[in-house]
This record gives structure tokens, sequence and C-alpha cells, in this order.
């Protein structure tokens, strides 16, 4: 289903950075703030995402809000409402970029969205709809993690497979390796030859 368009457009705020710096623990901050001033919320996140169970958004430091995993964000539509006004989606750099027109369209019928996600891959590329996404938004909020060689803010997502960097060509899943993420700085990243 779709929803009409509003003559007051909404908003999107984009919330950015490596793993650990932080953003589904920021995702669910407003979201509470914005529960706290009634206003209804849905929140999404992807059905790929086995943090926690299928029903919750879950931060590093344990906080948890209850959410709806889909796969399709056509999806969104069964429990987006005309009165819904906070549109809240956690890890949306899993989704393709079909999600884009669909932020749109929900900015357009007047619903603030909040979305949180990885704008970098572990090769240090842009990751999937990102970009898109953050040429839309109107606030962005870029997190730094802590490197975990240096100390140093980290603003890199380092994937290590059984103790060394992942190399460009590694797949996404290694079956039987023991895969590790860290943040690391741009130094401190490296990639396997
Ligand atoms: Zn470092």
């Amino acid at each position: 289903m779709k929803i009409a368009s509003s003559p007051n457009k909404g908003s999107l705020e984009v919330i950015c950075g490596p793993m650990f710096s932080g953003k589904s623990e920021e995702l669910i901050r407003r979201i509470k703030r914005a529960q706290l001033a009634k206003l209804s919320v849905v929140v999404f996140k992807h059905r790929f995402d086995n943090r926690s169970t299928l029903q919750h958004v879950r931060s590093h430091d344990g906080r948890l809000s209850p959410a709806h995993a889909v796969d399709n964000p056509q999806q969104f539509f069964d429990y987006v409402t005309s009165t819904t006004l906070v549109v809240a989606i956690d890890e949306i750099q899993f989704f393709s970029n079909d999600i884009v027109p669909i932020v749109c369209q929900l900015i357009d019928s007047g619903k603030r969205v909040i979305v949180s996600g990885l704008d970098l891959d572990f090769k240090n590329n842009p990751f999937g709809c990102m970009p898109l996404l953050l040429a839309i938004a109107d606030h962005v909020t870029k997190l730094k993690a802590i490197c975990m060689d240096c100390g140093s803010e980290a603003q890199c997502t380092q994937r290590l497979v059984n103790g060394n960097p992942a190399r460009y060509d590694d797949p996404l899943i290694l079956v039987g390796a023991q895969e590790q993420y860290q943040a690391r700085c741009r130094n401190c990243h490296s990639i396997g030859i």
C-alpha cells in the first residue's frame, strides 16, 4: 500500500560510521526520545541481522528496541500508517538501492526517517545504498569508534579471517573460517594480499 504525499514533507537523518561506533545505540536513543514525546514510531531492521531475536534492534551495549524484521522494503507499508510520524531503520546498508525510492516516499508523506548503517565496507569502499542516502539526508551523524590497534579515532572496519586481514576477493561468507571484525583507524586498517 502506498502512503499519500503530504504538504508538510518529512526529513531523513543518517547515522553512519564503522562497527563498534555506537550507531544502533544512537538510533535507539532517538527512538526513545520520540517515544517520550508520544510520537508514533515504527522500527525496522533487515532480516539478515541475527544479532538478536527478529523483533529487536540491539546495540552492542545491550540496549533493545522492538523492531519489525523485513527483507523487502515494500513490507514497510504493512506497518507504516497515516498516523506514523517516525520511521527508524537499523543496519540499512544490508538493503539494496531499492530502498532509496521507498525512503523518499516516506519523506514525501511527511515522515521523519532515521536510519543507521555502515558507510564503508571492510575494503573501505562505500557500502551499498549508503552513498545515495547520505546525499539525500537532511542531517548526517558520522560516528567514530576507537582503533583496536593504536587507540586513535577509527572510521574503518577491519575484517580478520583466521587472525589475518581479509583479502580483497575473500567471499563475504567463509565456511569454517574464524571471522572477526574490529574498528581501526586509516593507518592501522589493511587488506590482505
Ligand atoms: Zn590505529
